[in-house]
């Protein structure tokens, strides 16, 4: 089966670049639905319902990637790559904080993308923990099956990865751990980023899920939950 592994949507309005990522999805089993455009991006995604959407932010016209990505999460948790250019720091933090789930620096190498791209489909697509597990830490209940999360009965939309570092912290609740040991335990050991990539996430918690969170701070240290 062709599109045995789903669809991903590619939104990039350079056609070489969408040309190569699309083949390259193609080839490791997804098919691929490409927009060149803020706009056509949304709507295909409405459309074909993706596993997942790889977002360049340099887009033409009035959407760029980071409008489009806050209008995604607006009405879904739909896991969200993002292509930033070299010494685009401040996209790649805003896209984090928009809720992009990871990102790729351009240039990039078309594999790495499908690696991550298939690695993130591999957390949340993730069947293979345990059947019953409620986290429970605090007024934060964590379904692990059904990736929920609820603050005081009430359920929070969270990125696939916000979902993942709160719930390495409520696996680990009541000790300190290192932003290189999140790092490590929720994006994965072979993961190459830095100690700013939790700092936004956890900020991103603390907004979301405000006072139900006992998520402490311990300085020079890390982030403590429970
Ligand atoms: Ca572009």
């Amino acid at each position: 089966m062709a599109d045995g592994l789903g669809t991903i949507v590619v939104v990039e309005d350079d056609p070489n670049i969408a040309d190569l990522v699309d083949m390259y999805l193609r080839r490791d089993g997804f098919r691929v639905v490409q927009a060149s455009s803020g706009e056509a991006g949304l709507q295909a995604v409405e459309r074909e319902r993706p596993r997942l959407v790889v977002v360049d932010i340099g887009l033409p016209d009035r959407m760029d990637g980071l409008d489009l990505c806050r209008s995604l999460r607006s009405s879904s948790n739909v896991p969200i790559v993002i292509l930033t250019a070299r010494d685009g720091e401040v996209d790649r933090v805003l896209g984090l904080e928009l809720g992009a789930d990871d990102y790729v620096t351009k240039p990039f190498s078309p594999r790495e993308l499908v690696a991550r791209v298939r690695a993130i489909l591999r957390r949340t697509g993730s069947t293979e923990r345990a059947a019953t597990a409620i986290l429970e830490v605090g007024d934060v209940a964590i379904d692990v099956e059904r990736r929920e999360v609820r603050a005081a009965g009430t359920l929070v939309p969270l990125t696939a990865r916000e979902f993942d570092l709160l719930t390495f912290l409520a696996e680990h609740q009541g000790l300190v751990l290192s932003r290189r040991q999140l790092l490590d335990g929720a994006w994965g050991p072979g993961w190459v980023g830095d100690d700013r990539t939790v700092d936004v996430h956890v900020r991103q918690l603390r907004k979301k899920l405000g006072s139900a969170l006992s998520l402490s701070t311990v300085w020079g240290v890390g982030y403590r939950l429970g």
